[in-house]
């Protein structure tokens, strides 16, 4: 791909942008939805960049976790709120589409991760959003919250047990999107054969490392180059973890330079300053990143939303998010330094890396 064509991309998406529907109140329906996908975002660009421009680039894009709210496939209840009530559902699906296609209008695209039940309340009342999202560019991953799939103690159960309940969750997602290929998910993180288990079910890209019971990330994980972990983590003994394995079966995407060991829960605190501290803090550590990106590495930084997260002002819905992308991200599109990519756009662009510096230590 010949990587003077991006700029012209970007313009062609930009001009593609749609005006954004209002969330103030919660609708029935779902609003119609652009139905001239912009092309999606030619990776091979990203990876030549990075490669050969002699110039490190940064990989960039906001991932998304749809919690498991209400009764999964598996008859376990977790969550605060039910998908099963028509309205809360179609609160959400309303807060994804506008978060996308704020993304969209950037010239974006995001790895939108799910499970049961939003994904068998999709497949049941007929909802096509997430088969939308794929068709408009978007990832479509499993998000994966193992006590709601398997039980109170899912350490305690076989990589067999793991691997089939992934294998349905990647089914319903497969379903309610029509994508047939899944690769990335998040969760499982203190399951130390998370791995095996993900490669059986066909899964081969991770992120997202938080331990749930402190919610805190080491700063062992942080960092701006994929590695293929040799194992996973009981969350005390990080050491396989850490270890590059060429030939382990998942790339792991760290998050970026992060310095503060809670920045994936740092959201949730008003006590931090709310959400614009929040946005300051992601500025400063995206900063960091394209500070620490390597020319000649694979290099990422991505940060995750919920759905109805970062709300804010019902007049500017998610006024927070699209002012970050205004005047942080932007500018740095322009610049070459970053450049938008799915994670298992990521993903690729490391393997290709790979491929083309097989002595090169990965991080
Ligand atoms: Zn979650």
């Amino acid at each position: 791909m010949n990587r003077f064509l991006l700029p012209l991309v970007l313009i062609a998406l930009v001009s593609l942008a749609c005006s954004l529907t209002s969330t103030a109140t919660p609708t029935a329906e779902i609003p119609p939805v652009e139905t001239a996908a912009p092309p999606p975002i030619p990776i091979e660009a990203a990876a030549e960049a990075t490669v050969s421009s002699g110039k490190a680039v940064l990989l960039f894009t906001i991932g998304m976790h749809i919690e498991p709210m209400g009764e999964t496939a598996q008859g376990y209840k977790s969550g605060k709120g039910d998908y099963h009530q028509p309205p809360f559902f179609q609160r959400q699906v309303q807060d994804i589409l506008v978060v996308t296609q704020i993304v969209e209008a950037h010239g974006g695209r995001m790895t939108i991760q799910a499970q049961s039940p939003f994904t068998s309340v999709a497949i049941e009342s007929g909802n096509t959003l997430l088969a939308d999202l794929a068709a408009r560019g978007h990832e479509i991953a499993l998000h994966f919250h193992e006590d709601a799939h398997l039980g109170k103690k899912p350490e305690s159960l076989s990589v067999q047990q793991w691997c089939a309940v992934m294998k349905q969750e990647i089914a319903l997602i497969q379903q309610a999107s029509g994508v047939s290929i899944i690769r990335y998910w998040s969760g499982g993180n203190l399951y130390v054969d998370v791995y095996e288990a993900a490669e059986c079910a066909g899964l081969d890209v991770n992120s997202d490392w938080k331990n749930p019971r402190l919610q805190e990330t080491p700063l062992e994980f942080v960092g701006v180059n994929p590695w293929r972990p040799a194992g996973g983590t009981d969350g005390v003994d990080l050491s396989a973890f850490t270890q590059h394995d060429p030939n382990g079966a998942i790339i792991f995407l760290p998050e970026g330079q992060y310095d503060k060991t809670n920045f994936a829960s740092m959201r949730r605190s008003n006590a931090a300053g709310g959400d614009e501290a929040y946005f300051e803090y992601l500025k400063q550590s995206l900063y960091a990143s394209l500070a620490a990106a390597d020319a000649g590495k694979v290099n990422v930084f991505h940060f995750t939303v919920h759905p109805g997260e970062f709300r804010g002002d019902p007049q500017t819905p998610f006024g927070v998010i699209e002012k970050f992308l205004t005047e942080v991200v932007d500018p740095l599109i322009a610049s070459g330094q970053v450049q938008w990519a799915t994670f298992s756009q990521m993903a690729d662009a490391f393997a290709a890396w790979e491929q083309a510096s097989p002595s090169v230590a990965p991080r």
